[in-house]
């Protein structure tokens, strides 16, 4: 059991990291919990080497060097930090009268005065394509997320959803990969408006190529991913109303491979 401080914040992406500095500007003591290995969020596990364009102040900012940030705003003031522990539950509790908690972690327990909850999107783990056998792509081209753009320098990529994700790496990867080709199972995207008009300007300029209604299928290949099959089914384009989870992938067949070749289904 810790010792007991005035705020408990679960999550060390921006929001916690924010609070803890704010913590420590209001004299109040602090502890991060977080249960990835590193501070930043989905910053550092999902996109560390994107550039972020709409933070306040900063025109045009890499994600890591973002985090880079946060985290020395937030550490100024020494608040300890407990990586790699999963917060599992919270238990009511007092303190000389007045009501505490003890937050519970898969490896300890951190009594506190106050508890922020800043999860984002939860503990998360990559959401997988719905394909048979998708596991054997791992490592063979199949990617899902970009942590070092240059995996994809010269590579012909395919990027399968329409949330931000996928619409930011369309434009990032613009200059590194020899071409994209982005497929999305309906016409509306959830991706920032201002991104998703970056990316039709960039098919209007013929430098990558976007294809509604279509949905990954199949991923051919021996020892890496050469060929990827789809579909554009009418029951694609009439289940497009409905509400759906997005997907974002990259897939990235070797740059000798035969061009990407949709197949009907
Ligand atoms: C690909 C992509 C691109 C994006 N681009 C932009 C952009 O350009 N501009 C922009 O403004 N936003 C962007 N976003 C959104 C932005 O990343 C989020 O809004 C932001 O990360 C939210 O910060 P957060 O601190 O609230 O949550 P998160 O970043 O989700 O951090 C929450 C933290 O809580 C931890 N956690 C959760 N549950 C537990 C638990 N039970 N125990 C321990 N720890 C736990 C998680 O491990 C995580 O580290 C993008 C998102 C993605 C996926």
């Amino acid at each position: 059991m810790q010792d007991v401080k005035d705020i408990t914040i679960i999550g060390a992406g921006p929001t916690g990291l924010f609070g803890a500095f704010y913590a420590g500007m209001r004299g109040a003591s602090c502890r991060l919990i977080d249960n990835l290995d590193q501070v930043g969020g989905q910053l550092t596990a999902l996109y560390p080497e994107k550039y972020i364009f709409d933070v306040a102040g900063f025109p045009k900012v890499l994600s890591k060097d973002l985090v880079k940030g946060m985290a020395e705003q937030a550490f100024q003031f020494k608040q300890p930090v407990h990586l790699g522990e999963n917060v599992t539950g919270l238990k009511r509790d007092s303190e000389n009268g007045k009501p505490a908690f003890t937050v519970v972690t898969d490896k300890d327990e951190y009594p506190s005065r106050t508890v922020l909850i800043a999860g984002g999107i939860g503990a998360f783990t990559p959401r997988k394509l719905p394909l048979k056998d998708v596991d054997r792509w791992y490592g063979k081209g199949l990617h899902d997320r970009v942590l070092d753009p240059k995996a994809f320098s010269g590579k012909r990529v395919l990027l399968v959803g329409g949330g931000d994700s996928a619409f930011d790496w369309a434009v990032n990867l613009q200059g590194i990969a020899r071409s994209i080709v982005m497929i999305h199972r309906r016409d509306g995207f959830r991706a920032h408006a201002a991104t998703v008009r970056q990316v039709q300007e960039l098919c209007a300029a013929g430098k990558m190529e976007l294809r509604t209604f279509w949905e990954l299928k199949m991923i051919h290949g021996d020892e890496r991913i050469e060929r990827s099959g789809g579909s554009t089914s009418r029951r694609a384009r009439s289940r497009s109303r409905r509400p759906w989870r997005p997907i974002c992938r990259v897939c990235s067949p070797p740059a000798t491979s035969p061009p990407i070749r949709a197949s009907s289904s």
